[in-house]
């Protein structure tokens, strides 16, 4: 019987794989750039972290969680998200006491979701976490930073932006929307229904068409923030102006956990179709405490990778390939043994290169150079080894050049071009 992988898992092929190394190196180098770090943090954690950090009350924790007993132990799961593994290791390790961090981390999560066009089981995401700041700027940074990632990658995305309020005018609030959502249960889905005494807020996220007229006439926390929120607001909105990112303030946009405070924002794409978010970030100033932590302000953003690739295959242009510069073609043993001797001068050049380690006939070498998209060939024997000298055939135009095998490294490192 064969095997194959399992749903919703993907495999990354080495076609693709470019996209993903260029999405990741540019994440390093720009989040480096912006000052955070990289945090790595287990696949595996405890369940009760999510069962806490995300909430009992999330499709994540009720529905998506892939949790497992170890040996009959514990109660363990794959992670679904990167926040709270990264806040448990940052309580453990006492990294508050340094005073504010600014952490980064890539890596798959698991979530056991219905498999579609960007909505898969394993999926892998990009995040950043910033602790210990609770004033504005630092939203304003983290946003700017995002916004300038994309803008790197050449991606168009929009940017919504929101207040979700906190402990001071959101309680009031909700009770309202609660009212007010009751008084429609009608006019809206089972989730919807479902949700409105449960987490009302998320009700106002519903993508099902026949809810959408009624919640645009919802009521908005926005309007109503306390002065300490909407300074917070207005700080956010006059720091994206002055850094000229350019945004909607949209208050419907909610993150769907208790914890998230004030900011929250996401950055979608119409390449996208029905998953059209490709990174969702917000503040979640209680989660460090509700874990256990020194009472310590964060805000944070996870961005999709699979999502993130699509946008960028849907933007056309082929996943970037290494290809190799030079191809070395043996004519017998002798250049056989001298093409792995090349080959490794010219590596340690910095130089790509490869050969067919098979040998053989020469057309078929040929060939392989043509696969492996090579720029240049060289062809190598007994007769090349008694002259020194060999023929450089550029395999675009066919045309050849001699070459003196001593001048070869320096022909093609990268500091002579
Ligand atoms: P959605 O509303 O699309 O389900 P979410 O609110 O569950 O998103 P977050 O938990 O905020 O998403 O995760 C941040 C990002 O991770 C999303 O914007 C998306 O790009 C990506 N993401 C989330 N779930 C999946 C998944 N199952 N497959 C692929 N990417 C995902
Ligand atoms: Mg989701």
């Amino acid at each position: 019987m064969k095997i194959t992988g399992v749903k919703g898992m993907n495999d990354l092929l080495p076609a693709e794989v470019g996209r993903w190394q260029q999405m990741e190196a540019t994440a390093r180098e720009l989040f480096g750039l912006y000052g955070y770090r990289e945090v790595r943090t287990p696949v595996v954690e405890h369940h009760a972290l999510f069962a806490r950090g995300v909430g009992t009350d999330t499709d994540i924790v009720q529905k998506e969680m892939y949790a497992f007993e170890d040996k009959g132990e514990e109660l363990l799961c794959l992670r679904p998200e990167g926040t709270a593994g990264v806040v448990r290791a940052f309580i453990e390790h006492g990294l508050h006491v340094e005073g504010p961090q600014k952490l980064y981390y890539l890596g798959p999560m698991f979530r056991r979701e219905r498999p579609q066009k960007g909505r898969y089981r394993q999926f892998h995401q990009i995040g950043v976490e910033a602790f210990g700041t609770a004033e504005p700027a630092i939203d304003v940074e983290q946003i700017a930073m995002l916004d300038d990632y994309l803008a790197r990658l050449g991606v168009k995305a929009a940017l919504k932006l929101n207040s979700v309020g906190d402990a001071a005018c959101r309680p009031a609030y909700l009770a309202d929307l609660r009212a007010w959502l009751g008084e429609r249960r009608a006019e809206l889905c089972d989730d919807c229904n479902g949700r409105i005494e449960r987490n009302p807020l998320r009700v106002l996220d519903c993508k099902v068409p026949t809810c959408q007229p009624v919640l645009a006439r919802a009521p908005r926390l926005l309007e109503r923030l306390c002065p300490a929120c909407d300074a917070h607001h207005r700080a956010v909105t006059a720091g994206l102006d002055a850094l000229g990112v350019a945004y909607a303030v949209d208050g419907r946009l909610v993150r769907g956990l208790d914890y998230y405070i004030r900011t929250a924002y996401e950055f979608s794409s119409d390449a996208l179709g029905a998953q059209s978010a490709v990174a969702g970030g917000g503040r979640y100033d209680p989660l460090v405490e509700t874990l256990g932590g020194p009472p310590t302000p964060g805000i944070g953003f996870a961005l999709g990778q699979e999502r993130l690739a699509l946008i960028l295959a849907a933007a056309g242009g082929p996943a970037p390939v290494r290809r190799p510069e030079v191809f070395f073609v043996s004519a017998d043993e002798a250049g056989a043994r001298e093409a792995l001797v090349r080959a490794a001068e010219l590596r340690r050049a910095g130089v790509a290169c490869d050969l067919d380690a098979r040998g053989g006939k020469l057309a078929r070498q040929f060939k392989q150079a043509e696969r492996v998209g090579a720029r240049w060939a060289v062809v190598l024997g007994a007769a090349e080894l008694a002259s020194g000298q060999a023929k450089l055939k550029d395999l675009a135009t066919r045309e050849e050049t001699p070459v003196a095998l001593s001048a070869l490294a320096a022909r093609f490192a990268p500091a002579a071009r």
